[in-house]
């Protein structure tokens, strides 16, 4: 199965992600995780997005679409995955389906968590005050102003991403006020029906 989680910071993918890998034993794609590791090792791609990712900009489409691809050939991937952070541009969005067709596969589903903005900010708190209280380490990017400017870059640049996949009637939205259980539900109820 492979599956798109669209939804702004905070909203709670990486959450929901990591259950339906789980469950279904596919691989979860971070796109966020993988690039804060190329930057924590370094390499080329992590010495061009660290500066972007600190003020909550995107880095551009040919790098992430660059290492998507190449992850999603791995073979852990082979049964399906489920993109987390990823696409957050129309262009990204475009080359997934090409980098898709061109291998003969497609998205099973693309579902879309909706949240009120308000409660976003709280909850990207919260994240970050609950890492501190366990004695890990805070995203540096999880501070009150770099999370404004992330959500920011999320309305301007990922929020057409949703009419994207609508356009081609393939956005499943998901209530994600609800409790995590009941936003579980909602996705596996989501993934059961019938593709359009
Ligand atoms: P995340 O962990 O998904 O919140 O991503 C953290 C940061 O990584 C974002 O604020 C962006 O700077 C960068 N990033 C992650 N995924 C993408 C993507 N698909 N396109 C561009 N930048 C990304």
């Amino acid at each position: 199965m492979r599956i798109v989680f669209l939804g702004p910071p905070g909203a709670g993918k990486g959450t929901q992600a990591a259950r339906l890998m789980e469950r279904h034993g596919i691989p979860q794609l971070s796109t966020g995780d993988m690039l804060r590791a190329a930057v924590k090792a370094g390499t080329p791609v992590g010495l061009k997005a660290k500066a972007i990712m600190e003020q909550g900009g995107l880095v551009p489409d040919a790098i992430v679409v660059g290492i998507v691809a190449e992850r999603f050939m791995e073979p852990d991937a082979a049964k399906g995955f489920i993109l987390d952070g990823f696409p957050r541009t129309v262009g990204q969005a475009e080359a997934l389906d090409l980098a898709l067709e061109h291998r003969g596969l497609k998205l099973d589903a693309v579902l879309e968590l909706e949240v009120d903005p308000k409660v976003l900010v709280d909850r990207i708190e919260r994240r970050a005050a609950d890492t501190r209280a366990a004695g890990g380490t805070v995203r540096p990017d999880d501070t009150p102003e770099v999370v404004s400017k992330r959500l920011a870059t999320y309305h301007e640049q990922t929020a057409p991403v949703s009419s994207y996949y609508a356009g081609s009637n393939r956005l499943k939205a998901i209530d994600g006020m609800a409790p995590i259980e009941a936003v579980a539900e909602s996705i596996d109820a989501a993934l059961a029906a019938p593709a359009h």
